[in-house]
């Protein structure tokens, strides 16, 4: 790789940007301006399926996922977050290299900015998006898999992998990532904790194949407050056994027109999220719709 891209931190990114001058003016520029300070504790860009592809022109359904994704960005840019966390498909199909070439072109910004924490989706393909993914911060370390965990106003985030083989439907998180994910629930039991990645939990053949298992084992940590994913394009926000499921839009595309196609900006507390619908495409009737999720 002829460019190193740190898409993690942007203080990581500053040190080792070294000599390379676009990254000095954009990265210290923004500190120096202060929008940093306009950051608000616990307020995160949440997105899903950007499905970014090599060939810039493709459209799917009569929507254009790599215009979809310049124009999120773009907005990205106009919060007062945190950071921002992506919940997998991030690639169109089959996570090529110029899908990635693509999307951190476009998220480069962004994570220059703030931390940007990428989870893998049944389109994405570890290879590939890893060479673009150097030192991640806060990557834990699970064999084979992509795992960070972070910290924003007193609530515990845990991005999970659940990418089985690239373009096959199904998810996994293995049972390697799920001895992972209890030993470090048993570490802090008392921090409100929201897990994130990308497949749904239904039953289907092209849903989580270990969720089951999950709600098993999150059943014997009630700090579990919510979990965060996409996989489907469509918004919704439920409950299943007292933890609070908010499936996120799609920003590509969507598969029925009555979805929405956007993100959305969260506003997490140790006592539950505020969710406001941002959409760019679909069905946009709920622009700006507030969902306010309670745990305690
Ligand atoms: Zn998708």
């Amino acid at each position: 790789m002829e460019r190193q891209y740190q898409a993690m931190d942007r203080r990581t990114f500053l040190s080792r940007a070294g000599g390379l001058g676009f990254l000095m003016l954009s990265g210290v520029g923004a500190g120096v301006n202060g929008e940093d300070a306009q950051a608000v504790e616990g307020v995160w860009i949440l997105a899903s399926d950007t499905h970014v592809p090599a060939d810039r022109s493709e459209a799917y359904r009569g929507f254009r996922p790599y215009e979809h994704f310049a124009t999120v960005a773009q907005q990205f840019q106009q919060v007062p977050a945190q950071g921002c966390i992506i919940t997998g498909d991030l690639a169109r199909l089959q996570g090529l290299e110029g899908d990635y070439e693509n999307l951190f072109e476009l998220a480069r910004p962004v994570a220059d900015r703030f931390p940007l924490y990428l989870c893998l989706g049944n389109h994405d393909d570890r290879g590939n998006i890893l060479k673009h993914l150097e030192s991640a911060q806060g990557r834990a370390s699970v064999s084979g898999k992509l795992v960070y965990s972070t910290k924003s106003n007193g609530v515990r985030f845990l991005m999970l992998d659940s990418l089985l083989s690239p373009n096959l439907t199904p998810g996994l998180l293995g049972k390697n990532q799920r001895t992972w994910l209890r030993s470090v629930l048993e570490e802090d039991p008392d921090s409100p904790t929201v897990l994130f990645f990308h497949h749904t939990l239904g039953d289907g053949d092209g849903d989580l194949l270990d969720g089951d298992r999950l709600f098993a084992l999150v059943a014997e940590f009630p700090q579990v407050k919510a979990m965060v994913y996409g996989h489907s394009h469509t918004y919704s926000v439920t409950e299943r056994a007292g933890v609070q499921l908010i499936n996120l839009p799609a920003v590509g595309y969507n598969f029925n027109d009555a979805d929405a196609i956007g993100w959305v900006l969260a506003r997490f507390s140790p006592t539950g999220v505020d969710l406001t619908l941002k959409t760019i495409a679909g069905n946009r009737e709920a622009h700006d719709e507030v969902r306010t999720v309670r745990w305690a």
